[in-house]
């Protein structure tokens, strides 16, 4: 399996700095993220190195995402959340600071939390959008 010597979450992979452990298999581990936005705030990882969303190979992904999955249903069922966001940043402009890919499961509560997302739509030409979704769809 391929590590990073100087990746924090490489070392909590291998066991060598110690996590609130939720979940764990051979490919994936889910542990309480630290400084937490909300009760139970999960980060779920693959245990192999990769920097970021972009570069996980898919089948691994589909795993990742499933155990996401369990995750979020048994904070719902045994914390209480009444919603869940799922957040992955890819790079220091969306917000990562932790260069090894994660998956955040936030639970959300009645009467608030620490996050907030604040979706500001741009002004843009609606008349602009087939061309767009065309461009994109050329890459996929
Ligand atoms: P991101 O900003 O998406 O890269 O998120 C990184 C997350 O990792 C932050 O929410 C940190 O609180 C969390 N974090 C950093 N170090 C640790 C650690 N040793 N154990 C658990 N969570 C951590
Ligand atoms: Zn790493």
């Amino acid at each position: 399996m391929n590590y990073k010597d100087d990746c924090i979450f490489c070392k909590i992979a291998q066991g060598q700095i110690k996590s609130s452990i939720v979940y764990e298999d051979s490919e994936v581990l889910a542990f309480l993220d630290v400084n937490p936005v909300s009760n139970g705030h999960t980060l779920v990882i693959t245990k192999e190195h990769f920097d970021n969303f972009l570069m996980v190979p898919k089948d691994l992904l589909d795993h990742v995402f499933n155990v996401a999955q369990k995750v979020a249903q048994a904070q719902t069922q045994q914390l209480g959340a009444i919603g869940i966001n799922i957040l992955t940043n890819v790079n220091e402009i969306a917000g990562q600071t932790v260069k090894h890919f994660h998956v955040h499961v936030i639970p959300r509560y009645e009467g608030g939390d620490g996050l907030t997302i604040d979706f500001e739509p741009l002004q843009i030409d609606k008349f602009n959008l087939p061309v767009l979704a065309d461009t994109i769809k050329s890459g996929i």
